[in-house]
């Protein structure tokens, strides 16, 4: 029941990922999160750090924005990072994730979600048998909408933390 909302790996942020071992293991697309793990919630936080490090990366993975958001603002931060983008994904459903693997033609252990929540990038790419990577949220403001899935969230890490599967700040790879 909690297997779900439990990362692959888990690290501070997405400067901390060991993508060579990614690429190593096989993965060949990228899908990030974008409110609160590369921008706060609230603003269009652009970052030249970011871009810098997207243009590393996307030299050995396809990477794509994939968020809930809405096409206008996710669409801000594909343009300037100049990577693909899909928006209204509507995790942690199945539906985009399979738009995706249809659209680029992957197999489900090529993918990997990086994210800052357990109920929807960590949960969505698990029951996709996609690599998960948790990182902490970048903001602690967020979508009007989160405030349920945080609550529940905080729920999760208590009886994660209780059980030595996952303590915040105790990353591992
Ligand atoms: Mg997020």
């Amino acid at each position: 029941m909690y297997k779900r909302f439990i990362p692959d790996i888990y690290q501070e942020s997405i400067y901390k990922i060991n993508y060579e071992k990614l690429k190593k293991e096989g993965i060949k697309c990228i899908l990030i999160d974008l409110d609160n793990t590369i921008s706060s919630a609230k603003e269009v936080i652009l970052d030249s750090k970011i871009k810098k490090l997207f243009d590393k990366l996307k030299k050995d993975f396809r990477l794509v924005i994939f968020s809930n958001n809405f096409p206008k603002r996710v669409s801000k931060f594909g343009n300037y990072y100049g990577v693909d983008i899909a928006c209204l994904s509507l995790k942690p459903l199945r539906y985009k994730y399979k738009y995706i693997l249809k659209k680029y033609k992957f197999k489900n252990h090529e993918i990997a979600t990086i994210g800052d929540q357990l109920l929807t990038d960590i949960q969505g790419g698990n029951k996709m048998h996609f690599k998960t990577i948790l990182v902490n949220p970048i903001s602690d403001i967020d979508e009007k909408e989160t405030w349920l899935n945080r609550e529940i969230e905080k729920k999760l890490f208590i009886y994660f933390d209780k059980n030595n599967i996952l303590k915040k700040g105790k990353y591992y790879d």
